[in-house]
């Protein structure tokens, strides 16, 4: 004997209810069959909705209307595959099941007021109905279905609405059909019968339950639970997209997983088939031929350790607190007896070893009662004011991971608790199963998504996504999105999944939460999904696709979005920039962007402030970090003056070397913004910030390389029509310092709290003189890199390794760190 249940969408239209059929007729030939079904997708929500909308007052003809109108399309459709005559008998029952219907709703809509037991007979239409239908598609082929009445079969007690099965009864009625022949028996899921002919409910979901009790009572070798997904996902795939189906798991898991909300089972289903050792298979009715989950006794043990992950939404946490609680024998079980004795389940709970707090979650919808149920419980003691009065917090949601494996494997603690450290959620509480198979967090229900995805990866190891959202398409940005497409799939078989979200220029931007083609991302920017540029709409976006690692990366020089920074962090976005304007404007403003990235936990990453893909932040963080002292820090900053500074070197006079220079691409158009040392300021500022300085931008003593009178000439023609005049003055000079074994440089420097920039002359033996030819160098001399400083050299301007640089601190946001 096998148990066969398809659920809401699996019976979702006439198609798919011929395809159960078939596929019942299949398994037919082979043994005997127990079909259970649920309501057609939708139906017993409209059912449950009507009861509440009639009590409040609304009319209860259009929910009668849509309820015919349903089940009577599903009839039209079948229509050739019914028998002669057929058709109009189902007609007539739907219209018998609508006239029910409207009956109980009026007697509601009289009442303004829905008792259980008419939300049960209610509820159970839709059920009667789809069963009502499939009963005819089975005859049509030959089978002949002995349809079960639920509420003479299952019995069950306690809560209208959620009752409970008396297994002894149940069997008992069962008995001559356990013993019978026919081949194919047909149940409604969902409702039961309290042994007095009223009808039951077994909770929402309960058709799951009901297919488990007719297992059990049938002493079936299999009870299968055909649903619209491949088994019982690794985390529910709507959440996760990269959840996978597990091929088995345990009694225990399955029942661990189902009772944390993994709603592919109802959490009762398991223990009727676990009490007789009848496996469960879970299995998708949209496709057969895949293997679905196995639940059974001996599963193999998962190879993560753990099985899966959920997130239970609508919870709430009541605070049992007080100081003379330590003082008051079982507490706990006074809280819990008084909150059974309510119907009220606790779905975690969580003790101090203090014993002075006791936490409980409980569903939302118990919230209110449980409160007045606790106060009152602990009436006596809150007089004495030796337990406070219960407070309840909102929001939450219980992230739950899952594992036989856990019990013997360290370390999975470890790995959620880390997994959540990294993203910032706060845990509001935790708990972990007695039975060591699970191991829970109560978190903000905002924080959900985002945490159950991380989790999953660290757990699973499945990619990690990082979700950028460029600003800036000029020759940084090009360059990022070329370098990105192209390290793609290397990145991907490591574990990380980089994604262009969005783009934006000065004019447009494109937000996409599938990721555009980095390849073609620029040309969205003209294409029809184009919008006008606005932050808000990012950060927006960022918090509804619940992204896990957004990224706002600014590959631009504009000063307006460098001062926005703070508002995309505290949206819950990280930010990786190579606009050097942020980090060095007033000092307030420094201090606030580091305060907000600490508070919010998002990183703030500039590595190519500062010489552009060289390590030069990174090492100076470390340095510092480690507890070094920077006594000096000189650099050649900027690849045009290093180029200048080598050519004059060589003898070339300066203003041929300044027209080289900007033809070579060396300089900003106007060569006076490079000659004028304010870059370079900039970026000793931002270095010398690095090591603990405060200081204002204006503070840094800036020295331009040429005088007052030449740089203040009109436009770049006149500038470079008036640069002769100092040919002459710099040939000298070169000359007389290489008499004494020196050269020019420009460099910019750090020492005693100082910052400055301006010409130097340094002797051969320097770590500078040799840098020229557009190379950027920077000399840290420390207490432990001394007397010969720490050196750091490489080409430090260019589109190419600015992003590549970009690109490292992107990565580094990864999990694995961009190692
Ligand atoms: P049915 O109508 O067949 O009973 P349900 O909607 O009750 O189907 O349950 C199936 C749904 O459960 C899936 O579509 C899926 O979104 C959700 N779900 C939640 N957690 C899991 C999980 N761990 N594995 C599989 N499905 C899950
Ligand atoms: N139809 C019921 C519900 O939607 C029972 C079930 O589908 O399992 O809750
Ligand atoms: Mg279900």
């Amino acid at each position: 004997m096998r148990v066969m249940k398809f659920g809401g969408t699996s019976v979702g239209d006439a198609a798919r209810m011929r395809r159960v059929i078939e596929l019942i007729e299949a398994a037919a030939r082979h043994e005997r069959v127990c079909l259970v079904a649920s309501a057609v997708t939708g139906v017993t929500n409209l059912l449950v909705d009507a009861t509440q909308r009639v009590a409040a007052g609304e009319d209860v003809s259009p929910f009668t209307d849509r309820f015919r109108s349903v089940h009577e399309q599903i009839v039209a459709d079948l229509d050739g595959v019914l028998r002669a005559g057929d058709s109009d008998l189902l007609l007539g029952v739907i219209q018998t099941l609508t006239r029910e219907f409207e009956r109980l709703l009026q007697g509601v809509s009289l009442l303004r007021e829905a008792p259980p037991l008419a939300i049960a007979r209610v509820s159970s239409l839709g059920e009667r109905a789809s069963c009502a239908i499939l009963a005819e598609i089975a005859r049509a082929r030959g089978l002949e279905p002995l349809l079960l009445d639920p509420s003479e079969y299952v019995i069950a007690t306690g809560d209208p609405l959620e009752a409970v099965p008396d297994m002894e009864r149940v069997r008992e009625r069962w008995a001559p059909i356990r013993n019978g022949r026919e081949r194919l028996i047909l149940l409604p899921g969902f409702f039961a019968g309290d042994g007095d002919g009223r009808i039951v409910l077994l909770g929402r979901g309960g058709s799951d339950w009901s297919a488990a009790i007719a297992a059990a009572a049938l002493d079936a070798a299999l009870c299968e639970i055909w649903t619209d997904v491949d088994g019982i996902y690794s985390a529910d795939p709507r959440l996760v997209p990269d959840a996978f189906p597990v091929s088995e798991t345990s009694f225990e898991e399955a029942m661990e997983l189902s009772y944390f909300g993994a709603k592919v089972l109802h959490p009762k289903t398991i223990q009727p088939a676990r009490e007789r050792g009848i496996p469960v298979a879970v299995r998708n009715s949209f496709a057969p031929e895949k293997p679905g989950t196995l639940v059974k006794n001996g599963a193999a043990p998962s190879p993560h350790g753990v099985r899966g992950l959920t997130l239970l939404r609508d919870v709430v946490l009541l605070n049992l607190t007080g100081s003379g609680m330590a003082g008051i024998p079982g507490v706990a079980s006074r809280a819990f007896g008084a909150l059974g004795e309510a119907g009220i389940s606790a779905i975690l709970i969580s003790q101090a070893s203090s014993e002075c707090a006791i936490s409980i979650c409980v569903a939302r919808k118990d919230g209110a009662r449980a409160v007045i149920v606790l106060d009152k419980a602990f009436e006596a003691e809150r007089r004495l004011t030796r337990v406070d009065d219960i407070e309840m917090r909102t929001g939450l949601a219980i992230l739950s991971v899952v594992g036989d494996g856990m019990r013997t494997r360290v370390g999975s603690a470890g790995t959620f608790f880390d997994a959540l450290a990294q993203i910032a959620v706060n845990v509001v509480a935790i708990a972990q199963g007695s039975n060591e198979r699970s191991i829970s967090a109560v978190i903000q229900e905002h924080d959900g998504e985002r945490a159950l995805r991380h989790a999953h990866h660290r757990f699973f190891g499945t990619p990690e996504a990082l979700d950028l959202f460029v600003f800036g398409v000029g020759g940084v940005g090009t360059k990022l999105l070329h370098q990105i497409a192209a390290q793609r799939e290397r990145l991907r078989a490591r574990g990380v999944e980089v994604r262009i979200t969005g783009i934006a220029n000065s004019k447009a931007m494109v937000l996409d939460e599938k990721g555009l083609d980095p390849s073609f991302a620029r040309d969205a920017l003209t294409g029809p999904s184009a919008r006008p540029v606005n932050l808000a709409q990012v950060a927006e976006f960022a918090a509804k696709q619940k992204l896990v690692t957004p990224v706002f990366v600014d590959c631009t020089a504009n000063a307006e979005l460098a001062l926005r920074y703070g508002t995309v962090m505290d949206a819950g976005l990280h930010v990786v920039t190579a606009n050097k304007i942020a980090n060095s404007s007033s000092s307030a403003m420094y201090r606030e962007l580091r305060r907000i990235a600490r508070h919010k936990q998002r990183r703030f990453l500039y590595e190519t402030n500062v010489g552009a893909g060289l390590p030069v932040i990174w090492t100076l963080q470390k340095l510092v970090n480690t507890g070094d002292r920077v006594v000096r820090i000189e650099g050649v900053l900027s690849g045009s003056m290093s180029y200048l500074m080598g050519r004059l070197e060589e003898g070339a006079l300066m203003s041929h070397a300044v027209r080289e220079a900007k033809e070579k691409g060396f300089t900003e158009p106007d060569p006076r913004d490079d000659l004028s040392g304010r870059d370079v300021a900039r970026k000793v500022l931002i270095l010398a910030r690095e090591t603990g300085i405060d200081i204002e931008p204006e503070q840094v003593v800036v020295e331009g390389v040429l005088p007052r009178e030449i740089m203040e000439q009109g436009d770049v023609e006149e500038f470079f029509d008036a640069l002769p005049k100092l040919d002459a003055e710099f040939a000298a000079r070169m000359k007389d310092l290489k008499s004494k074994g020196q050269t020019l440089r420009f460099v910019g420097t750090i020492e005693e709290g100082r910052a400055s920039v301006g010409l130097r002359a340094v002797d051969v033996d320097h770590p500078l003189s040799s840098i020229k030819g557009g190379e950027n160098a920077l000399a840290f001399l420390t207490e432990h890199y001394s007397p010969r400083p720490m050196v750091i050299r490489g080409y430090g301007a260019g589109a190419e390794v600015t992003a590549a640089g970009v690109l490292s601190d992107i990565l580094s946001l990864a999990d694995w760190g961009g190692a």
